[in-house]
């Protein structure tokens, strides 16, 4: 009979330290979003994977000097570049102009050795940290593409 009665006394204090558990997290902030339907804002020093930066008219600002391409110890970066004419104090004059800035993503470690000897500040970590894929090609990024995409975008959102 003793044990009938401790076991209600016992089974209503756990329900009561349970309950006041949950009442007091009640109260307290937030800190989960409703995903995917929202998403959160990475810290300013979140590396997500590289992504090139364009200039104030969106253009790329790589100059093609290759330095990230040999500064990668994984051999992740892949570039491309063509030669244009362009004029210059009324001559003509060779330029390279980047044509592909190729990221392998399943090889990179994050180390930042591309981003550290980028002298033109052409590239930085993305915030991008939603990324899910069953099929590791979803992980070989055309970063140029990317570019003009988030360009694009950035105009229809203006
Ligand atoms: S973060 Fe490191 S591993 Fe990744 S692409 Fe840059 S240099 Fe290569
Ligand atoms: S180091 Fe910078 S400027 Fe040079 S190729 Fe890489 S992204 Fe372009």
């Amino acid at each position: 009979m003793g044990g009938y009665f401790s076991d209600i006394f016992y089974g209503g204090k756990s329900l009561l330290v349970g309950l006041s558990i949950t009442f007091r997290e009640f109260f307290k902030p937030t800190v989960t979003v409703q995903y995917p339907y929202q998403t959160l804002k990475m810290s300013k020093r979140f590396r997500g994977h590289i992504e090139l930066l364009g200039d104030d008219e969106g253009k790329t600002k790589c100059v093609v000097c290759g330095m990230c391409e040999r500064a990668c110890p994984s051999g992740c970066i892949t570039l491309g570049s063509v030669s244009v004419d362009i004029e210059v104090d009324g001559k003509i004059k060779k330029k390279k102009v980047l044509s592909k800035y190729d990221l392998d993503f399943t090889r990179c470690s994050l180390c930042g050795q591309c981003v550290e000897n980028c002298n033109f500040g052409a590239i930085d970590f993305s915030k991008e940290y939603n990324l899910a894929s069953t099929r590791k090609e979803d992980f070989h990024f055309n970063l140029l593409e990317r570019l003009k995409r988030m360009e694009r975008l950035e105009v229809k959102n203006a």
